[in-house]
């Protein structure tokens, strides 16, 4: 996919020297994106279409609930149902067929008997399948992931092209568990092998070091229950927790 570089937000999630800066910058999107699907705007119809389609996950469905636009969530919801019915019709049409035609389920008599799974299982399975899938879809996360693409594009050109940049990368807490992939994708897919090389041992390095870092924060802040240590100094374990758990799973511990 082709992407634009977007270096002014990257450049202040930088600043803010945060464990990641694409939780900052996703953290961001997701509240732009949450905001613009229940802001008074009129949707463009491709937009409409793809929530129609879509829908969203349940995280994201939370996330609209909360932002209390009532009206603005049912009515995307409305729309969503209706052609979700359709569809639902057609998953349940196949299922009954798989009920009912016992020329099918004797030529699945044998797979049966032989540990197999019957025609009626095997459409069971599918209609879970199907229901399970629906919660998987969401225009939001397809938008959120998007954008951490083009954001990753954009550090991948500015490490590449820009020494300050490149600097500041370098003098940075790195990244976490959730985003690094999105980097090291990047990378393989816009750098040169050589250049890949250069980024990997950049990227080990910081790693490295700040999940030392953030081990021995989190374990003076664990020390710091003790009361022999009580009128010792936080240092910076005071919230050494909810960033180990950022960098370990990509999200704010709000
Ligand atoms: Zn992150
Ligand atoms: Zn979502």
């Amino acid at each position: 996919m082709k992407y634009h570089l977007d270096t002014i937000p990257v450049w202040d999630a930088y600043h803010e020297n945060s464990e990641c800066p694409l939780c900052i910058l996703e953290d961001k999107a997701e509240k732009s994106y949450v905001d613009s699907f229940l802001g008074g705007s009129v949707m463009e119809p491709d937009t409409r279409i793809e929530v129609n389609e879509k829908g969203f996950c349940p995280h994201h469905n939370k996330l609209l609930y909360k932002a209390q636009n009532r009206l603005g969530l049912a009515l995307m919801t409305h729309t969503h149902t209706l052609e979700t019915m359709k569809k639902l019709k057609h998953e349940i049409n196949k299922l009954e067929k798989a009920a009912k035609n016992p020329e099918k389920a004797s030529r699945h008599l044998m797979a049966k008997l032989s540990g197999g799974e019957s025609s009626i299982e095997h459409a069971m399975r599918e209609f879970s399948a199907w229901l399970n899938n629906h919660r998987n879809r969401c225009i939001i996360c397809d938008r959120i992931e998007y954008s951490l693409n083009r954001y990753a594009y954009t550090i991948i050109h500015l490490w590449e092209h820009d020494q300050e940049f490149r600097k500041a990368m370098n003098q940075s807490k790195g990244f976490c568990f959730s985003h690094l992939p999105v980097v090291l994708n990047m990378a393989a897919e816009r750098l040169s092998r050589s250049r890949q090389a250069e980024l990997i041992s950049e990227l080990n390095k910081l790693l490295l070091d700040n999940m030392d870092r953030l081990e021995k924060e989190l374990l003076w802040f664990t020390q710091k229950f003790d009361y022999k240590n009580q009128d010792k100094p936080w240092g910076n374990s005071r919230d050494a927790l909810p960033r180990i758990l950022q960098k370990l799973t990509g999200k704010y511990m709000e």
